[in-house]
């Protein structure tokens, strides 16, 4: 008989056990066998192909894995569903890392070149988070493995969109929208953090045509470049005189007039405010509602466009000092105030978020949200703890249109085509938008597909039924569709949760899972989330290399 041993060495069992549970295959799933029994089905957040495995992930694991185990336990048939996620930002981001020590950018290796890096680098790198998950002897069905880019999955993104476009749910349209001049895309609202961090208040001085001046306050100096309007609240009765009065930009020298807009908050700053509309989202509306013009002046690398007069060409950041100080030279500068205030960051690298105003395509989400609101209050879904079911309810019913696209590669490519007048044709495939085109025109021509991607979340949305097979009636999707519990952070309730809610009524007409329970979030001893531009996700990496168990 062997001894137990008077210290448990992990390293000596685990990773035997694990390997004899994966080769005599307990937590494979077969349909035939599902079939007739009490099924029951958890969807594994996909993490991102670049990830590393930390702490979140052991805690987001730990709990499907108990639920799992406890679910076989008291008798019903699990299917735990895995995969990884194509992480388009992130991932293309990593690539391109790699590329420029070789002193390379992407355009340099073209499209076809790059992805192919891309899915050289994701077969080398991209299951280690994987292999790190069985490390931690969690229990779903790895022969179910799926991949956002894997083919199937592929053909139910580009189904999705084909079906939203033909519901008149999805549009193209030129709006104002969150642009990363370091990533180079466009990102939806809901990719943009916000934290509080020390700037300041600018008041400007803009002269009066008939004589004297007002003092506008601005966190955005530069941007005045791009002023087509000064506005005060018509309630305001500092400055009811003003409505109607013209005043002349500085150094540039163009007239603008003075209006009123309600929007406009009588306690910031003097309570006059400059009106930008191509770099400030307020201020597009308030242009659409008085028919202003709207400049654009920042461009999509960040620096100032042809219309910043004697600035062209110059980083934002550095016109601004720049032009305070040409405001002070000329006597233009009222004072200048310390502000805490929140601007827009790029939640994959940081980058101060620009507004610009662009050509994208966006998700009509009020339908959609209808629906899943609906199916909240009717107990279709329910939302563990209860608090978030009011944050959930809240999110929906402000919900605003979702910019999809993405100007980078690693994706799916938006399955849109066009004609050689710009008409647009969507489908499912090159040849069949060609064959709607020969409808369209009478004659065969040649046709250009959009160069976008779509948003990583547009895929991931459709994780619960695209993974089981859909949009074909597999037996997969019969047998496991709808699933039964979805775990996942707080964090990603909007992202991820809510759209799946939504994707789910509007492809299958059932709500993708019965039960959503969020867990909190870890994080370090500042409070911060872990994140790989904070540098802090780094001790547990540490931890796990420490510990041996660290693939
Ligand atoms: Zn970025």
């Amino acid at each position: 008989m062997r001894e137990i041993e008077k210290t448990y060495d992990y390293k000596r069992w685990e990773r035997e056990l694990y390997e004899a549970w994966i080769s005599s295959k307990v937590f494979s799933v077969s349909t035939e066998e599902a079939k007739g029994k009490n099924v029951f089905v958890i969807m594994m957040p996909p993490p991102n192909v670049t990830g590393n495995i930390h702490m979140g992930h052991v805690l987001d694991n730990t709990i499907q894995d108990v639920v799992a185990r406890y679910k076989r336990m008291a008798g019903y048939y699990v299917l735990w569903q895995p995969g990884t996620d194509h992480a388009g930002i992130a991932t293309q981001n990593v690539v391109e890392r790699e590329l420029k020590k070789e002193g390379k950018t992407r355009w340099d290796l073209g499209r076809e070149e790059f992805i192919k890096r891309v899915w050289e680098w994701k077969e080398k790198y991209g299951n280690l988070i994987i292999e790190s998950l069985k490390r931690l002897g969690i229990s779903p069905d790895w022969d179910r493995l799926r991949f956002t880019l894997d083919e199937k999955y592929s053909k139910a993104v580009i189904t999705a969109f084909v079906r939203l476009y033909e519901a008149g749910l999805i549009y193209r349209g030129y709006r104002l929208i969150n642009w990363c001049p370091r990533c180079g895309t466009a990102l939806a609202d809901d990719e943009v953090e916000r934290e509080e961090e020390e700037g300041y208040i600018y008041y400007l001085r803009y002269p009066l045509v008939d004589g004297g001046y007002v003092v506008v306050a601005t966190t955005r100096p530069e941007t005045y470049l791009g002023d087509t309007a000064v506005a005060v609240n018509p309630e305001d009765e500092r400055y009811k005189d003003l409505i109607g009065k013209r005043v002349r930009l500085p150094i540039i020298n163009r007239e603008i007039p003075i209006i009123a807009d309600k929007s406009v908050d009588m306690e910031f700053g003097t309570g006059i405010v400059k009106i930008t509309p191509a770099h400030d989202f307020n201020d597009w509306e308030v242009s659409e509602r008085h028919n202003l013009p709207k400049i654009q002046v920042i461009d999509f690398d960040g620096r100032i466009n042809e219309n910043g007069g004697p600035w062209a060409k110059l980083d934002r950041f550095e016109a601004r000092e720049k032009i305070v100080k040409a405001f002070a030279d000329a006597g233009l500068l009222e004072k200048v105030e310390r502000h805490r205030y929140s601007p827009g960051r790029c939640y994959r690298c940081s980058t101060v978020i620009e507004p610009l105003p662009s050509m994208q395509w966006f998700v009509k989400m009020k339908p959609l949200a209808e629906k899943a609101l609906e199916a909240y209050e009717k107990g279709d879904l329910v939302i563990i703890p209860e608090t978030f079911g009011k944050i959930y309810k809240n999110w929906l019913e402000n919900v605003k249109d979702w910019c999809i696209s993405r100007q980078i590669w690693w994706g799916h490519r938006i399955p849109a085509y066009y004609g050689p007048d710009g008409e647009v044709f969507v489908a499912e495939s090159y040849e069949k938008a060609l064959e709607k085109a020969e409808g369209f025109y009478g004659q065969r021509v040649e046709l250009k597909q959009d160069e976008d991607v779509l948003d990583t979340w547009f895929s991931s949305w459709l994780w619960p039924f695209a993974t089981l097979g859909w949009p074909e009636e597999t037996e997969d999707y019969k047998v496991f569709y709808p699933t039964h519990f979805l775990q996942s952070g707080w964090d990603i309730l909007f992202f991820w949760d809510a759209r799946m809610v939504m994707a789910g009524l509007f492809f299958t007409g059932k709500v993708p899972f019965k039960v959503l329970y969020l867990h909190g979030l870890l994080r370090d001893k500042f409070g911060r989330k872990f994140s790989k531009s904070l540098g802090n996700s780094r001790m547990y990496l540490n931890f796990w290399k420490s510990t041996g168990r660290m693939v």
